[in-house]
């Protein structure tokens, strides 16, 4: 039997659901990379054999000063493990650890069309935030991004909203190499156990709460708690609805949807009945979100620092992430060669 026949389950030819994703080690980790990623993978590794990985070759393409990397890398290693992840049931590692990584981006790229990279969203933000440098690891992030999923023939990714049309990307990748050498990956879909994908809001009406942008919308486990009620405090608001019933500003509806995040159901059908009743005061709303948001991220904060503490037990997880991983794409690359006829003795 072929090494794919082996690790067949009976419906599809791919092996039983496998998931990866990745988090940049681009600043410190906030309320979106928890509600859109890393409360995924936590559900995830109880069911699925799992793979998670700090993305710092991703980082390179547009924090090219490694200066900080070090101490980045290990801070969203910690993040994550005190959110939940356990490095015990899911292999959790850095990508620049696993080098067959960049032999797969290498022959992707070959599948990439230069004019469909540059029709992406997030290179077109990027390249017009910073267009000084405008690299082609930037214009080919989809098809690094795809090497990390199908390294490991992982079908489902636990991601946020904002990587949709790369996960689709991603699909048709797989579909041409497929197509051309054979059967050899599942495609990738982008996943959450809510139907939907999520997108958290920044605090100031706009955009997505983001490592590397507007650090006042953005909601970190670092932040202390002083810095989370000031930030709440601050978020937008206006002077309140004149009817009943009215439909909720955007940047009013985010704050309902933050608030849907950690409040009670009590205290959210408190706030919409005074909203409905234009009786609210959104000195309150924001006084009892900041109290839950401290309630939900100082116990997070306090456990990232003591993790951070114990280097030697971050350098055992790296070690063993590295390992695990390296054994699974080792097994990718060899079906990758054979198929792709570079198999020559
Ligand atoms: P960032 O955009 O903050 O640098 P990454 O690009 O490292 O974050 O993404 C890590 C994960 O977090 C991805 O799955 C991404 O979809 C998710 N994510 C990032 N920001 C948000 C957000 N505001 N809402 C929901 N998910 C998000």
């Amino acid at each position: 039997m072929s090494e794919i026949n082996k690790t067949m389950d009976p419906i599809s030819p791919f092996p039983s659901k496998i998931v990866m994703s990745g988090i940049r080690p681009t600043g410190m980790v906030h309320l979106g990379n928890y509600f859109g990623a890393i409360r995924n993978y936590v559900k995830m590794q109880e069911e699925f054999e799992c793979y998670f990985m700090i993305a710092d070759l991703h980082s390179l393409t547009t924090h090219p000063d490694t200066q900080t990397l070090k101490s980045n890398v290990r801070r969203v290693l910690a993040e994550n493990i005190a959110c939940g992840l356990d490095p015990e049931k899911a292999t959790f590692f850095c990508q620049s650890h696993v080098y067959e990584t960049s032999e797969l981006y290498l022959y992707l790229n070959m599948l990439a069309y230069k004019g469909e990279l540059e029709k992406t969203v997030t290179f077109k933000d990027k390249a017009r935030q910073h267009p000084e440098n405008v690299n082609a690891g930037l214009l080919t992030y989809p098809v690094l991004q795809t090497a990390d999923i199908i390294l490991h023939r992982a079908s489902l990714v636990p991601v946020g909203k904002d990587q949709e049309q790369h996960l689709e990307m991603a699909r048709n990748f797989v579909v041409r190499f497929n197509h051309r050498y054979g059967n050899i990956f599942p495609e990738p879909h982008a996943f959450n156990y809510q139907q939907e994908l999520i997108k958290v809001p920044g605090l100031d009406g706009s955009g997505k709460m983001s490592k590397s942008e507007n650090n006042m919308a953005t909601l970190y486990f670092a932040d202390d708690d002083d810095t989370i009620r000031k930030k709440v405090m601050k978020a937008k608001t206006d002077s309140g609805p004149t009817e009943m019933n009215a439909p909720k500003p955007d940047y009013i509806e985010n704050i309902f949807m933050l608030m849907k995040l950690v409040c009670s159901d009590d205290v959210i059908r408190k706030f919409e009945e005074d909203y409905n009743q234009c009786t609210i005061r959104y000195g309150d709303l924001k006084k009892q979100l900041g109290e839950d948001m401290v309630n939900f991220i100082s116990p997070i904060r306090q456990k990232t620092n003591d993790i951070l503490a114990n280097d030697e037990y971050l350098v055992e997880v790296m070690k063993k992430g590295a390992q695990k991983s390296r054994e699974s794409a080792q097994k990718t690359m060899e079906l990758v060669r054979k198929a792709m006829g570079l198999n020559y003795f």
